[in-house]
């Protein structure tokens, strides 16, 4: 027989549609049903667990569309604030010298199991390798993207390769995705779009990158030698990190853009036009002195938004609850709690293309919902008492 459950509360947030008072969702067998109000819930009882939360409001679980869980250990690795390259620079030393698969694994387990307590049921992963398999028993589905790197030119073709049998052989599930555009050559962001339907780049992040790919960058060009990966007939294309995307043709509605603080009014345009989604960060850029996303401009463009913890080396939670208060405190005027509500959830979902199973309360998707209880009842705007974190404790299921 199957397993039916009813969850019934004061608020019931699809996010597809209004918000329901006093009402019930009803799960069968770990998928929902339908959701009632609550006055009909005797109806359906027949063979139904009831769980009633008097003063809850239960809405989809949230949706971290951008993390890397294998810097979880940098919890214990603290990377001072700073300029943005001096950052990466003590990254990568740090990732050479201290990591270890047994240390990725024990503390990217830990932050899943603390993400899925604090409401996030899906997020997107980026990996440059070590948590490309999912591991046994994970807290939360995982939508993980495979990045690779490379600004030679003519290591594209081997980088590729190589990242195509690891992919066959660790994961085909995973999607191959370009890291940024001032690590990864036009040849090899060429390559990875022909064989990725969707990608996760971080674009747009840091003015050295802006000056990087519009006029150059002699911080970025002195990086890049350091590493040995300067190709001496670079030319710099005298576009902004958008545009260069843009004609490169990599933006597109499954295109991800992450960070997305370094745009013009023009590039919105290009944005708006190509269906490309756009994920905030914004606790990690303002740690990273980057600046934040023009999230007033986007919204007023139409363009999708949604929301990224980034990873533990620029941040100090992968607490969706609290990058969401964050946007609500610093955005407070541009975002109203209705539009963040869904940046947390449907629009997270979308850009991974996973919304088939998560981001809204509707028949046939997983139950994979929050539940948020007050000390009083909400009389009203279920989702502004939810970001403004006026709730006494979360249930997740
Ligand atoms: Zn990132």
């Amino acid at each position: 027989m199957k397993k039916k459950e009813a969850y019934c509360a004061s608020w019931i947030v699809p996010v597809v549609s209004p918000p329901m008072r006093e009402a019930a969702l009803i799960v069968e067998d770990g998928v929902i049903s339908t959701i009632v109000p609550g006055h009909e819930l005797p109806r359906h009882a027949k063979n139904l667990k009831i769980y009633n939360f008097p003063n809850g409001v239960i809405l989809p679980a949230w949706v971290n569309a951008h993390t890397h869980l294998e810097l979880s250990y940098f919890k214990d690795e603290t990377i001072p604030a700073g300029q943005f390259f001096e950052w990466v620079e003590r990254l990568l030393a740090v990732r050479a010298q201290k990591e270890n698969p047994q240390r990725v694994k024990t503390a990217a387990l830990q932050q899943m199991r603390l993400m899925r307590q604090s409401g996030t049921a899906l997020a997107g992963d980026i990996t440059n390798g070590p948590l490309l398999e999912p591991l046994p028993d994970e807290p939360l589905e995982r939508a993980i993207f495979y990045e690779i790197l490379g600004f030679l030119p003519e290591r594209a073709e081997v980088i590729f390769e190589k990242a195509q049998q690891e992919l066959q052989a660790r994961n085909p599930h995973a999607i191959l995705t370009p890291h940024a555009p001032y690590s990864t050559s036009p040849h090899l962001l060429k390559k990875i779009a022909s064989a990725s339907a969707r990608m996760s780049i971080h674009l747009a992040e840091s003015k050295s990158e802006y000056a990087f790919l519009t006029e150059g960058s002699a911080e970025l060009t002195a990086f890049l030698k350091a590493r040995k990966a300067w190709p001496e007939n670079w030319k710099t294309p005298g576009k902004t990190p958008v545009g260069y995307l843009n004609d490169l043709g990599l933006l597109h509605g499954k295109t991800l853009l992450v960070h997305g603080v370094q745009v013009t009014d023009r590039d919105l345009d290009i944005l708006k036009n190509s269906g490309a989604a756009v994920c905030i960060c914004a606790r990690s850029n303002d740690r990273l002195n980057v600046g934040l996303p023009p999230i007033q401009k986007y919204l007023e463009k139409g363009i999708p938004l949604c929301i990224g913890t980034d990873s533990l080396a620029s941040n100090v939670s992968l607490d969706l609850n609290d990058e969401i208060y964050y946007l609500w405190e610093r955005f407070n005027q541009a975002l109203h709690p209705v539009t963040l509500v869904r940046m947390a959830t449907l629009n997270g979902a979308r850009a991974l293309g996973r919304e088939g199973e998560f981001g809204s309360l509707e028949v046939g998707k997983k139950a994979a919902f929050n539940v948020f209880e007050f000390d009083e009842a909400i009389k009203e705007e279920p989702e502004s008492a939810v970001v403004s974190r006026k709730w006494r404790r979360l249930r997740c299921f």
